[in-house]
């Protein structure tokens, strides 16, 4: 049967927000600048860590992206990590700081989060860039996951004003940041997670359903309403396939909208991530901003 939802094709907006970004990155260097520098540091071999850090690299240097990668072997400590991002931070050609999670469990991801300079974590996990987020104050950096999903949201006018959004994942990565973001953009948000005593009476109630949990296939047809859009953040690998959070092929005939695993939700994520360091290479020379969020 063919699908009657509306793709969110993920894939191919970010081909569109990457063309800008190159364009606007040759002008700079056109003019004299130096272009953008994302440094990118991955401890140890966690193998989708490697393959997130490969993607993200490639994405780099398709937009004229300067990207630095330091690989360090898992028993690296924390100081000697945290010296490592001292070093970044002061650095005046790096305008970009990526610590690829999740960290080896002996590394506290809260010290490595604090240590990277507010100014410079285009991931936006510092404190000071959630609170910003939290509070609405402009200047700070949006996670890449939840900016992604709302520029691929806004891309396809769908309204988020007096909506209800029901998120299944509360994570420090997606669920609670784009709780914040959705509740900026007048939604009603309900946030479930593995404690949550009946999820599908939330998730049959949502407008909009996002789920962001790694259980492969969780969100099953009956537990979406007809006719809302469902964003699928999960990533799973399942023998040799990569499986969303949600039933794809049981939702598409219920959902007005869904967003494919993979071509969805992933690349707008590396979007977001260019756009971060983007904005971070003209807040730190001073060139003119374009506000990614209005
Ligand atoms: P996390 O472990 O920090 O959080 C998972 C959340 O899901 C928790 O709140 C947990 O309570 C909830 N959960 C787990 N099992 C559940 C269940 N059975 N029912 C309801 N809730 C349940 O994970 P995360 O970092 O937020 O990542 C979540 C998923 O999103 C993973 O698959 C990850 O790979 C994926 N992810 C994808 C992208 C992307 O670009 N597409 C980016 C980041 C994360």
């Amino acid at each position: 049967m063919e699908s009657s939802a509306i793709i969110l094709d993920g894939k191919s907006l970010s081909e569109k927000i990457r063309k800008e970004i190159r364009e606007e990155i040759e002008g700079y260097v056109q003019k004299g600048y130096r272009p953008p520098c994302l440094a990118v540091v991955l401890v140890g071999e966690d193998p989708p860590s490697l393959v997130y850090v490969k993607n993200k690299r490639k994405a780099c240097e398709s937009v004229g992206i300067k990207s630095l990668f330091y690989h360090l072997p898992h028993n690296t400590n924390l100081s000697e990590l945290l010296d490592l991002i001292a070093e970044l931070n002061a650095r005046e050609d790096v305008d970009g700081i990526l610590v690829q999670l999740p960290l080896p469990n002996h590394i506290p991801m809260e010290e490595v989060i604090l240590a990277i300079s507010p100014k410079k974590d285009v991931d936006g996990f510092h404190p000071e860039n959630m609170g910003r987020l939290l509070g609405r104050i402009e200047g700070g950096f949006i996670p890449c996951t939840p900016l992604g999903i709302d520029l691929l949201l806004k891309h396809y006018n769908i309204e988020l004003k007096g909506k209800d959004v029901a998120i299944v994942g509360a994570g420090f990565i997606v669920g609670r940041p784009l709780s914040a973001l959705l509740l900026w953009r007048d939604a009603t948000v309900s946030v479930c997670h593995i404690h949550t005593k009946d999820i599908k009476k939330y998730t049959l109630e949502a407008d909009i359903l996002i789920s962001a949990t790694g259980v492969p296939h969780l969100i099953k047809g009956d537990m979406v309403k007809e006719g809302a859009v469902v964003v699928d953040v999960g990533i799973s690998k399942v023998g040799e396939k990569i499986l969303g959070d949600v039933d794809f092929e049981a939702v598409k005939e219920k959902a007005y909208a869904i967003t494919p695993v993979p071509g969805g939700v992933g690349p707008m994520t590396v979007s977001a991530l260019l756009l971060n360091t983007l904005k971070a290479y003209e807040k730190k020379t001073s060139l003119s901003i374009q506000p990614v969020i209005s």
